[in-house]
């Protein structure tokens, strides 16, 4: 089947497009057009032959019941019936909009439609170029998100027609969404209502209108033995192809923890993305790292979280960490997707934060020209397993010096170059708990834990890697001298490698 694509301008919709979609809909077709929330395949929510169709298109099980959308709340009488007393202060504050209810159905609506369920599922969307196709087919449209099940719903015609091109009659290109993620679904046949998908309308607005209502205790937390009551939430959805961990905690926390586990997973050879926020993004530097929006304005991550998911398939990373979102307002409901979508799999930031000791270290020598950044250039090279900032300081520089020439021909005669590098002094900034500070002899040694009272992570590099010699000062000494001392300090820093990725072993 070939796909038509149409694109239509919300502020000045083509009528006749509409029309026409309309008409492939009365007849039995699928099209695809946007809402509000995400992009629906619509179909004749009446006819149980389209909705067999809407389950093939999308490769949906069909115990998944579709969600009927209508213009008017008088056709909401014509699909459900016992339809309780506090539904019409419901759809006066909320419908148009995000919110789907769920009622006995009507007699005239197919099993095909609710997925063998007694109940119905209606909404009455916002979005103009919605109302005027659901309006030009007849009124009753069945609308799932136009996304392959199990994939990220669908937030452009772009994402629309990745999955669904081929397989739909006609898809409507209205932009991009206002919401982003799925309407809230609110049980109306038990008392009191319950929601069973958590959306944009949230708990606390619908209870400003309704007093109370409920939650499905199942759809959000780790695997539950009971099924949740909205069939579709028990499938694995809204799922990238990589493997998405989401990684909670204070955002400091989550930060840290994230930078480790994404450094240890490139050591490791593979892909890696990042979910992270405009308050975030600056502290991440490797992997392939993508904002989802603003924490100040949570409203921006509902709208990307979906197209980022999407995009990440198209980056082919073989793994996603994920920052996690506060549990308030719409928060809940984008909790609730990216948890689907990571299978459940969420872990503790500060149980990785834990496992790394250090997370710099600083080489201290006398002037910081020769032993110091020999020592911290070495270590750089090496293949270290967790991530460290690494840095020397010297004990006496009074003014920034370039590198000893004798110590840059040394190392020249390595393959490795300081050429550039001036000498910075010591400071209280090198003092904390996660600094790991190793000096290149017992004068700096003491030197530091006299001057700075509270040092605590304070050894010689030798005394640290458990070896008895210290490393020479060759300052003054002919060119073998420093050949010398590179030598020892080469081999202290080998110890120290093994000594530092032995912190990770048993670990991640
Ligand atoms: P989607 O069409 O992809 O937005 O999914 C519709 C959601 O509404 C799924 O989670 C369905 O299981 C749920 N749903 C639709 N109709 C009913 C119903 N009659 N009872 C319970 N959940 C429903
Ligand atoms: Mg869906």
């Amino acid at each position: 089947m070939k796909t038509i694509l149409k694109k239509i301008d919300k502020n000045n919709i083509d009528m006749q497009v509409l029309e026409d979609a309309g008409e492939i809909i009365r007849r039995g077709g699928l099209v695809a057009f946007p809402t509000e929330t995400v992009y629906g395949l619509g179909a004749d929510a009446l006819d149980e032959e389209a909705a067999k169709k809407t389950y093939a298109a999308k490769g949906r099980p069909s115990d998944n019941p579709l969600i009927v959308h209508i213009t008017k709340y008088e056709d909401l009488e014509k699909i459900a019936v016992d339809i309780p007393r506090e539904t019409a202060v419901l759809a006066e504050r909320f419908w148009p909009g995000p919110l789907t209810m769920i009622f006995k159905k009507d007699a005239k609506v197919p099993y095909g439609t609710t997925g063998g369920l007694d109940t119905v599922a209606v909404r009455m969307p916002s979005d103009a170029i919605a109302r005027e196709l659901i309006r030009a087919s007849g009124g009753f449209v069945s609308a799932p998100s136009a996304n392959t099940s199990g994939r990220p719903s669908p937030t452009k015609a772009e994402h629309v027609m990745e999955d669904l091109a081929g397989k739909v009659d006609m898809v409507l290109d209205g932009g991009s969404v206002e919401i982003g993620l799925e309407s809230t679904v609110l049980d109306m046949t038990v008392e009191p209502p319950m929601i069973l998908r958590p959306g944009a309308i949230t708990a606390g607005m619908l209870e400003e209108v309704v007093g109370m209502v409920s939650i499905d205790e199942t759809i959000l937390g780790a695997e539950s033995e009971t099924a949740p009551k909205a069939p579709g939430m028990k499938y694995r959805h809204y799922a990238p192809k990589a493997k998405l961990t989401i990684v909670e905690g204070n955002i400091r926390e989550e930060v840290l923890a994230i930078r480790q586990l994404v450094y240890s997973a490139i050591n490791g050879g593979k892909k890696v993305g990042i979910i992270a926020t405009d308050e975030t993004i600056q502290y991440y530097s490797n992997g392939i790292i993508k904002n989802v929006g603003s924490r100040e304005d949570e409203k921006t991550i509902a709208r990307n979280l979906f197209s980022v998911l999407r995009e990440f398939d198209g980056e082919e990373v073989d793994e996603i960490y994920s920052e996690s979102f506060a549990m308030r307002g719409i928060g809940n409901a984008i909790m609730n997707r990216l948890d689907k979508a990571a299978g459940h799999l969420r872990i503790p930031a500060a149980d990785i934060v834990r496992r790394q000791r250090y997370r710099r270290i600083v080489f201290v020598s006398q002037t910081d020209t020769c032993r110091g950044p020999v020592a911290a250039e070495l270590l750089r090279q090496k293949h270290l397993q967790q991530e460290y900032v690494i840095d020397s300081r010297g004990m006496v520089v009074l003014f920034p010096e370039p590198i000893n020439p004798k110590v840059e021909a040394i190392m020249r005669s390595h393959g490795m170059t300081l050429e550039g590098y001036t000498s910075v002094p010591f400071s209280g900034a090198e003092i904390a708990g996660d600094i790991l500070i190793l000096t290149m002899d017992e004068v700096q040694k003491n030197k530091v834990l006299s001057e700075y009272g509270n040092a605590l992570s304070v050894y010689t590099l030798n005394e640290f890697v458990g070896e008895t010699e210290e490393v020479p000062d060759p300052y003054g000494g002919a060119l073998n001298a420093y050949g010398l001392c590179h030598e020892k300090i080469s081999g202290l820093i080998d110890k120290l490698t093994e000594k530092l990725n032995s912190y990770t072993e048993g670990g991640a």
